[in-house]
């Protein structure tokens, strides 16, 4: 039987701000790849990297497993692998090397291998599969097995003839999901996972898929693995799935990792009716739109399942910025939903975004006043990153080629790569500052609720109001760096000739 040894390229120590939190969740979109292929009669394992000490871990895995075929297929459903790293990229290519050395034949599905391909292909893989991989990778497992290899007959593959590199034709999106086989999650230690989780933040979560792609077109969103399609699990193939989380698997907490959670119309109603039905008790985690959150009864329903928190791509304060971003939201539709959501008792988390080509102060003034009025749950905060097939890309990619960087290093580097309306480290203050900002202001919330109804004053309320002090340090020290480094603003003339206006 042929034996296929999974991997993904995310280590988790090669990402400082990640590795201090210590909340990692299982490579998803790697378990499905590997329970496919399962089904149809190959030898599978698993080589999880999460945890591991580097690339070079691999080699006693390899030696001990003996694999005839490598497989790096990264989790395109986790937000981390989608930034394209560059220590995950080295890390990739230095297990591409050193499979390749040890005569297996190497495939690699991910984000960066569809958009880099040609970077992969010169550190030894043979096969990028692009976009969605799981039919691609079966086609090619079955001619690779029979020793009859016609990869130019596998849609969704890219490999080299001759030294030519070879672009086959785009794979057609999965419309059917429930036919997929449930995740591998046999392959995961699903104990470490779960003793770094308690440690850290005192519970269990794990993550689900319950559709795959986004049909919106925010023109800086990169979505090369499902695209721009949009399909769903029924609910009740997700209700069975959250049965094994939450009971075998032991998870009291879920993250929907969807990049839009319940969008067909009438998913999360049948959704809450089957987890109510099924007296399923978890917490949960979703991303979704402020667009959508005000359809029909979705906040309501999202409620009734036990929808913790409901992360939002604000992404801005200023309708200007929101519309030159092709967002489709408006400002008034983040503060309604924020409303809604606290009205029923779920926690809004904001995404937020700063740096994008024509931001001005005043545009950064009106995201800063959203937040401080509104007082989300959460905050992610971040800068614009172009990311390869993205208009905002195109628009900056001279730019790109001309300072020679394209990547960040890791998930908080958060450099702005291309010439924005202040100088770079301008948008790192600001990103501290806010940070800062918001976690005073959450103490200062908590302690007038302290003062005012001691009896609704909650656990996490003492730790905000305890964190006051040394929160307020840094949000002076940040603030005053933003301001001097604000000072150097780019002219109108200059963004003008950069392209950046
Ligand atoms: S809605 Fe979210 S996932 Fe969809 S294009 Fe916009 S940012 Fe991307």
């Amino acid at each position: 039987m042929m034996r296929v040894l999974f991997t993904h390229s995310y280590f988790l120590r090669f990402d400082p701000k990640q590795w201090k939190q210590q909340q990692p969740y299982p490579p998803l979109a790697t378990l499905y790849a590997a329970a496919a292929l399962r089904e149809q009669g190959y030898d599978v394992a698993l080589f999880d990297t999460m945890f591991a000490q580097g690339p070079e871990a691999l080699v006693s895995k390899m030696e001990s497993w003996n694999p005839d075929v490598l497989v790096v297929y990264d989790d395109g459903f986790n937000f981390l692998t989608k930034m394209c790293l560059t220590n995950m990229r080295e890390a990739a290519f230095n297990m591409c090397s050193k499979a390749r050395s040890k005569g297996c034949r190497v495939v690699v599905c991910s984000s960066d291998a569809t958009d880099r391909y040609d970077l992969y292909l010169d550190h030894g893989a043979e096969f990028i599969v692009t976009g969605e991989g799981e039919i691609t990778l079966g086609e090619l497992m079955h001619q690779l097995k029979e020793g009859k290899e016609l990869p130019e007959t596998i849609d969704g593959l890219i490999f080299r003839r001759d030294g030519v590199t070879v672009k086959n034709r785009k794979r057609e999106v999965l419309r059917d999901l429930d036919s997929l086989a449930m995740p591998a999650w046999d392959l995961v230690d699903i104990k470490e996972y779960k003793k770094r989780w308690m440690k850290s933040s005192g519970y269990f979560s794990l993550n689900i898929s319950t559709t795959r792609g986004c049909p919106f077109h925010c023109n800086w969103c990169a979505k090369p693995i499902y695209g721009n399609r949009y399909h769903a699990h029924s609910p009740q193939h997700v209700v069975a799935e959250l049965k094994l989380l939450t009971g075998t698997l032991g998870a009291d907490h879920i993250w929907m990792t969807d990049d839009i959670f319940g969008l067909k119309p009438g998913w999360v109603g049948e959704f809450a009716d089957l987890v109510n039905t099924e007296k399923l008790k978890f917490r949960f985690k979703i991303q979704s739109r402020v667009d959508l959150l005000l359809q029909e009864n979705t906040v309501d329903a999202l409620a009734r399942a036990g929808c913790e928190t409901a992360w939002v791509g604000a992404e801005s304060g200023s309708q200007k910025i929101l519309d030159a971003m092709d967002k489709g939201t408006k400002v008034e539709q983040i503060y309604e939903a924020t409303r809604q959501l606290k009205k029923h008792g779920i926690r809004p988390a904001f995404f937020l975004q700063f740096g994008y080509p024509g931001e001005t102060r005043e545009d950064i003034d009106a995201t800063l006043d959203m937040v401080t009025e509104l007082m989300p749950d959460d905050i992610g905060v971040s800068v614009s990153y172009p990311l390869p097939g993205t208009k905002f890309y195109d628009r900056v990619a001279d730019q790109l080629r001309e300072n020679g960087k394209t990547n960040w290093t890791d998930s908080d580097e958060l450099a702005v790569l291309f010439q924005s309306t202040f100088p770079a480290p301008f948008y790192k203050e600001l990103q501290r500052y806010l940070h800062k900002h918001f976690r005073m202001k959450q103490g200062l919330d908590a302690w007038k609720r302290l003062t005012q109804a001691p009896a609704h004053v909650r656990g996490s309320d003492l730790k905000r109001i305890a964190a006051i002090s040394y929160h307020l340090p840094g949000m002076f020290l940040h603030g005053r760096r933003m301001k001097t480094l604000g000072k150097s603003k780019r002219t109108s003339t200059e963004l003008h000739r950069d392209g950046t206006l």
